[in-house]
């Protein structure tokens, strides 16, 4: 495959060399004078405008039960620091405790060189994640998660020394109740593959945390069955290299298991199968590959990782690297009433993300940057000269219309102002969007509030002054577009009942696309 790197073809030294030895008159020279300011400035405004290929490779790593499973995720880490690649191991609870009690310190030891990430507590025993969250809602299913998987990721911290940095789920058993319990346990990105939620295959911000996730085309993986695998791996990567260029940059994720290098199947098919529960005595060992197949996997990943590096632009990047490459700008922002105005004006169009000049505001930072403003003017009579984003999470529940009464077509000025620094309160004091709004006896859905608001506020920063009346307006709510609807195939994971799905979770799921955000990666 042939690369070309931009605006190296034409250096500054070949063309001064060449015009230090022009003889002639001025005016040629002047203008050969130009022409090397501006190859220099092709070739500078070139070499910084290469778009940047990050590469993610991370491992779970979670098979307990196989003993070759430590020998073959201590040589995948001592080859990838022997290559100066650091990838991010999340590791299930169980492993760490099966290490440390197998005595594998030196195991342990080639891992700590990687970030070290988290990857439940025991992965495929029953009931598995979403199983037991099938039927939860958002605070007690949050509880949940946190009861059932918190010890593993306090082991994990003991055993390696480092709070874990990422979470992925097993197989497919997501749940989006997992995102404010990760973060009460100090885990700061969520990095794994499957398509609950994400946006055009490249990392976001959901659930208040980066996510590398659903990246589909940007995922690459080099299959371990020798043969043509590393060409086909080689071809693969290629494809959303040059594609991911052409864009002007972006993330590729590549994730592995170490007991692929050595098993003929996964540790939890052969035992947790279709919702199986056998007794720990009673669990089977996987088959294991030939010694020659096992080398031949090992030789391809070397190579496939060499030509990885050897890509211009490209940098392989850790869960820790992540985060810092594609921090949310908009945290640290200060907003002006003009700012304020516009994300109003969007607001009353469509409720979804908003991207912007180098970050993007989700649904609920633009409610909570409008309630908080109009909150503000209606205290001190003035807008704030500055107004910062304050990270919500979305509703806990499917709005339902209150019981009795009228539904009004617009409210006095005064029960909405009471209304709006209600709201205010209750974002400060839960962290989260209400599920309703009361305007006196009558509740109004958040979108429906959001879009009112927006309304107000606009023709408020216009006038200068509070209206009489507040119109009603209804707010469309689109950001949920990129969740996928439930059905069997979301939850096709082999270790899952037999026919599961979890349409509960995926309505949370649509609640949290409030969060929802692409995220935008700095230099
Ligand atoms: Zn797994």
């Amino acid at each position: 495959m042939r690369r070309v790197r931009y605006g190296r073809q034409i250096t500054p030294l070949s063309l001064s060399l060449r015009v230090s030895q022009a003889e002639g008159p001025p005016v040629i020279k002047t203008l050969l004078a130009m022409l090397i300011l501006l190859g220099v400035t092709i070739s500078v405004a070139g070499q910084r405008t290469i778009p940047p290929i990050y590469v993610t490779l991370w491992f779970d790593t979670e098979d307990y039960i196989l003993p070759q499973d430590d020998d073959a995720t201590k040589r995948l880490a001592e080859m990838l620091t022997g290559l100066g690649v650091r990838a991010t191991f999340k590791i299930v609870g169980e492993k760490a405790r099966v290490l440390e009690s197998r005595g594998r310190r030196d195991v342990i030891a080639a891992l700590k060189r990687h970030d070290i990430g988290y990857h439940s507590n025991t992965h495929s025993q029953q009931p598995t994640i979403a199983v037991y969250l099938q039927n939860a809602g958002w605070e007690d299913g949050r509880a949940e998660f946190y009861r059932r998987e918190a010890q593993g990721a306090r082991d994990v911290a003991r055993i390696f020394g480092v709070t874990p940095v990422a979470y992925g789920q097993p197989g497919s058993a997501w749940a989006p109740q997992a995102y404010p319990a990760l973060h009460d346990m100090g885990i700061g990105m969520y990095l794994d593959e499957s398509d609950h939620v994400g946006i055009d295959d490249q990392p976001f911000y959901y659930g208040g945390m980066l996510n590398v996730f659903k990246m589909r085309s940007n995922l690459a993986r080099m299959d371990l069955s020798g043969g043509e695998s590393l060409a086909n791996g080689k071809s693969r990567f290629g494809k959303s290299y040059d594609q991911l260029r052409k864009n002007g940059g972006g993330t590729i994720s590549i994730y592995y298991h170490p007991s692929e290098w050595v098993h003929t199947e996964f540790w939890d098919g052969v035992n947790f199968s279709r919702g199986a529960n056998p007794a720990r005595a009673d669990w089977k060992l996987p088959g294991t590959r030939p010694a020659a197949e096992t080398e031949q996997a090992f030789a391809d990943f070397d190579q496939y990782i060499r030509f990885i590096k050897a890509q211009p632009g490209v940098r392989f990047v850790t869960a820790t690297e992540l985060m810092a490459i594609y921090g949310d700008a908009a945290m640290t922002r200060s907003f002006r009433r003009e700012d304020l105005a516009a994300f109003a004006r969007s607001a009353q169009k469509e409720i979804a993300f908003q991207r912007l000049d180098g970050y993007a505001l989700s649904a609920a930072d633009v409610f909570g940057l409008l309630t908080d403003a109009m909150a503000a003017f209606i205290e001190r009579n003035e807008w704030p000269s500055t107004a910062k984003v304050v990270p919500l999470y979305g509703p806990a529940r499917v709005y339902t219309p209150s019981i009795g009464g009228t539904r009004s077509s617009s409210f006095r000025w005064s029960a909405f102002a009471q209304a709006v620094r209600d709201t205010a309160d209750f974002c400060r004091t839960s962290h989260r969007l209400p599920d309703e709004v009361w305007v006196g006896a009558e509740s109004i859905s958040p979108a429906d509030y959001l879009a009112t608001l927006a309304a107000t506020l606009e023709d408020m920063i216009a006038a200068g002054k509070s209206p009489a009346d507040v119109i009603r307006r209804e707010g469309h709510f689109t950001a949920d577009r990129y969740v996928a609807e439930d059905s069997p195939a979301l939850w096709g994971w082999v270790i899952f009942p037999e026919g599961f799905h979890a349409p509960r979770i995926m309505e949370l799921a649509r609640l949290q696309a409030w969060t929802l955000k692409p995220a935008v990666f700095h230099r």
